[in-house]
């Protein structure tokens, strides 16, 4: 049987040359057809995404320029790779990926000549970054005598069309997957797969949400049914921290998955928070690894239970609102938090946590800030007669907070946890304004002051973590046959 794992490399694993000639040893290393197949996804050159959305928004402003400014940029940045690394290709995609960009500043030109950066149209033009990294990595496989070919996921990835952040209609995914891939692998070839892309049924280029591409790879794993999916990156696999934040955040040996969907949800940019379902479902173990540190082992994230334990890490999510609905008269009144999460939910708004109140006379939630000021006027007029009443004191927004989010299987049962995180960010001097428990019993929040919200991963990190660093030699990096 024939062993088959699904890759992905992110925006830094193919933003320069030394990084894709990385890429290519380590498609090199794995794939062994018929033995060893290997399915391969890509993002754009990091930075990509971000310019070419920075130029359709800028056409919707009605500024012209801009897109052909990106599109020139975007241009010599993938020339200077193509020119390195595409040998006898090098002609035939500057041509290819000189039409994408001119496909994109058509989009632009829609986008301007609408005066609204539709998500629509938006995600058109962004998929670009995608595109153009997909024929570049796959030239360059070839180009070292890797057998390889690019494809376009909204070919097969069938989503809805919430455009900007679409989910996968996995049935017909699977069976367009299937018969678009399958072939491919089959003939020994490695398919590099553009990520973050899809497409609704009619066919209408969508995206699957900023970090994207984590998703796109393990819906591939999922549909093709590939034994592993591995995400490489530019950190040592799932660290107890950001590093970025943390200077000596550790990496982590073995996470479940529902650790590790918990923390991506509460802000670990690692793993785009809806990664983890597509393999959970199939139980696909999931690996991070380091692009540039290789033979490091990174990190497995496998089904829940006994080989986990312990606290795992800490993570943040900044710039959000606390909204407070309180009064007295709320007292027993049935179906008041049914009535203020409807208010929110029909705004569209995110609720990322709710606070769970000892009493019944407020009820808090955390949104992204940006979208507090339209569900506070929602919650106000849905409360319109009990405020008059005055039932209800208030509906009150606190911007500028930070929800700090400590992760590990089993928490809820283990005494003392709250009060260690309670003693470090006291210590600090940082006032914690609301607290809530996850329902899967992996996880804990606390709300605070947006420019604490550093210090506080910070100390508790140090009062939680840092003591905590798994021996890894305690913990197989195999999962069994009989877990999966
Ligand atoms: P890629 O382009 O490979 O998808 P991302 O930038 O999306 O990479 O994600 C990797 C980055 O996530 C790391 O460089 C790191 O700074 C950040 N990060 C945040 N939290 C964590 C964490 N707990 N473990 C590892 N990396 C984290
Ligand atoms: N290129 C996309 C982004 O920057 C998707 C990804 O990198 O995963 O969001
Ligand atoms: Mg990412």
């Amino acid at each position: 049987m024939a062993y088959t794992l699904t890759m992905k490399f992110g925006g830094t694993s193919v933003g320069d040359e030394a990084a894709i000639r990385q890429v290519i040893e380590i498609v090199g290393q794995n794939h062994r057809p018929p033995a060893r197949r290997t399915v391969v996804v890509v993002s754009a050159l990091s930075g990509t995404t971000d310019r070419l959305l920075e130029g359709g928004w800028s056409a919707g402003a009605g500024e012209a320029g801009r897109a052909a400014e990106v599109s020139d940029e975007v241009r010599r940045a993938h020339q200077c790779l193509i020119d390195a690394l595409a040998g006898d290709e090098a002609a035939a995609l500057t041509g290819e990926i000189g039409a994408q960009l001119d496909r994109y500043r058509a989009t632009c030109e829609r986008i301007r000549s609408l005066g609204d950066p539709t998500p629509q149209l938006l995600d058109e033009a962004v998929g670009t970054g995608e595109r153009m990294s997909a024929r570049l990595v796959a030239a360059a496989l070839r180009q070292a005598g890797v057998r390889a070919s690019a494809y376009d996921s909204d070919g097969f990835i069938v989503t809805d069309d919430r455009f900007q952040n679409a989910t996968p209609d996995m049935k017909p995914t699977r069976a367009k997957l299937r018969r678009a891939l399958g072939p491919v692998l089959n003939r020994g070839e490695v398919p590099v797969v553009t990520g973050y892309i899809g497409a609704t049924e009619a066919g209408v280029p969508t995206t699957l949400g900023r970090g994207g591409s984590d998703y796109s790879a393990s819906i591939v794993g999922a549909c093709l049914e590939t034994d592993e999916v591995w995400i490489w990156t530019d950190v040592d696999g799932v660290m107890s921290a950001d590093p970025r934040l943390v200077a000596d955040a550790h990496s982590i040996p073995f996470i479940s998955y529902g650790e590790v969907a918990e923390l991506a949800y509460f802000g670990a940019k690692v793993l785009h928070p809806r990664c983890i379902r597509p393999v959970v479902e199939r139980r696909i173990p999931l690996r991070v690894k380091n692009t540039f540190n290789p033979s490091h082992p990174g990190t497995l994230i496998g089904p829940d239970g006994h080989r986990n334990g312990g606290l795992k890490a800490v993570s943040a999510i900044p710039h959000v609102s606390l909204i407070t609905v309180e009064g007295n008269g709320m007292l027993g009144v049935p179906g008041i938090a049914a009535r203020t999460f409807g208010a929110v939910a029909r705004t569209g708004t995110n609720v990322l946590l709710i606070s769970q109140a000892s009493s019944e006379q407020s009820i808090c939630f955390t949104v992204p800030q940006e979208q507090a000021a339209v569900a506070a006027e929602a919650l106000r007029d849905e409360f319109k007669i009990e405020l008059e009443r005055a039932d209800i004191d208030q509906v009150s927004v606190k911007e500028g907070a930070t929800i700090v989010t400590l992760v590990g299987e089993g928490m809820l049962n283990r005494p003392g946890i709250a009060g260690a995180i309670f003693t470090a960010t006291g210590q600090a001097g940082i006032n914690v304004i609301a607290i809530a428990q996850g329902s899967s019993d992996c996880g804990i929040s606390l709300v605070v002051e947006g420019a604490r919200g550093n210090e506080a991963v910070r100390v508790i990190h140090a009062a939680a973590l840092e003591r905590s660093v798994p021996v890894r030699s305690e913990v197989p990096l195999e999962v069994s046959a009989d877990e999966r």
